[in-house]
């Protein structure tokens, strides 16, 4: 969009209009800044990508910003989430990403214990707990909730704290974890980017 574009105030009194962040809206003399607006030397502007939108009485004005398309997973697809709940035979996660891109508002994605690794699992315990964050693979998405797995090296655990004390746990074996403050050790189903900032995204 060219500078003077975005100088030239939005006709919003009819309807809403599309403004970008920066975009000049209006003067503070014909309304009021609101939502996602902001004020220099009484100039009101958008601090968002969306739409421009003026109330019923004509006072004021607010934004409402555009979302981006909502991310819809499928099979095979590589998830990032936090545990939210783990029982006996499931776990339940929060998608926070799907391959590498951020995912708003988040999804719901089960794991169940034969799921997580290829070796058997006596307790869920020994392989996840609530609050790890997690690299899975979506295995069904065809009904809400995703199902995923975690079997293979490159996915698991990413990062976990300590059940003890939520200090950092820092790997010492394929799939042990030692406190860095309270030096209680712990299992975990690990991937092999455990630990790896990169793993989080
Ligand atoms: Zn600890």
């Amino acid at each position: 969009m060219e500078n003077e574009e975005i100088r030239k105030p939005v006709e919003i009194k009819e309807k809403d209009q599309l403004v970008f962040p920066g975009q000049f809206i209006g003067v503070i003399e014909q309304f009021l800044p609101g939502q996602n607006t902001y004020v220099e030397e009484a100039n009101i502007y958008s601090t968002q990508f969306g739409m421009a939108h003026l109330d019923r009485r004509g006072l004021r004005v607010k934004v409402f910003p555009k979302r981006k398309a909502q991310l819809v997973p499928t099979v095979g697809d590589v998830a990032v989430g936090e545990i939210v709940h783990a029982s006996n035979q499931m776990t339940s996660i929060a998608i926070t990403s799907v391959n590498g891109k951020e995912c708003v508002p988040s999804y719901t994605c089960l794991m169940h214990i034969s799921r997580i690794s290829r070796k058997y699992l006596e307790s869920m315990d020994e392989a996840v707990r609530t609050g790890d964050i997690v690299r899975v693979k979506i295995i069904d998405a065809k009904t809400l909730p995703l199902q995923a797995e975690s079997t293979g090296i490159n996915f698991g655990v990413v990062y976990a704290e300590c059940s003890q004390c939520g200090g950092k746990l820092k790997k010492i074996g394929t799939n042990k974890l030692k406190c860095t403050s309270c030096e209680s050790t712990e299992n975990r189903k690990m991937s092999i980017h455990y630990g790896s900032p990169m793993a989080l995204a």
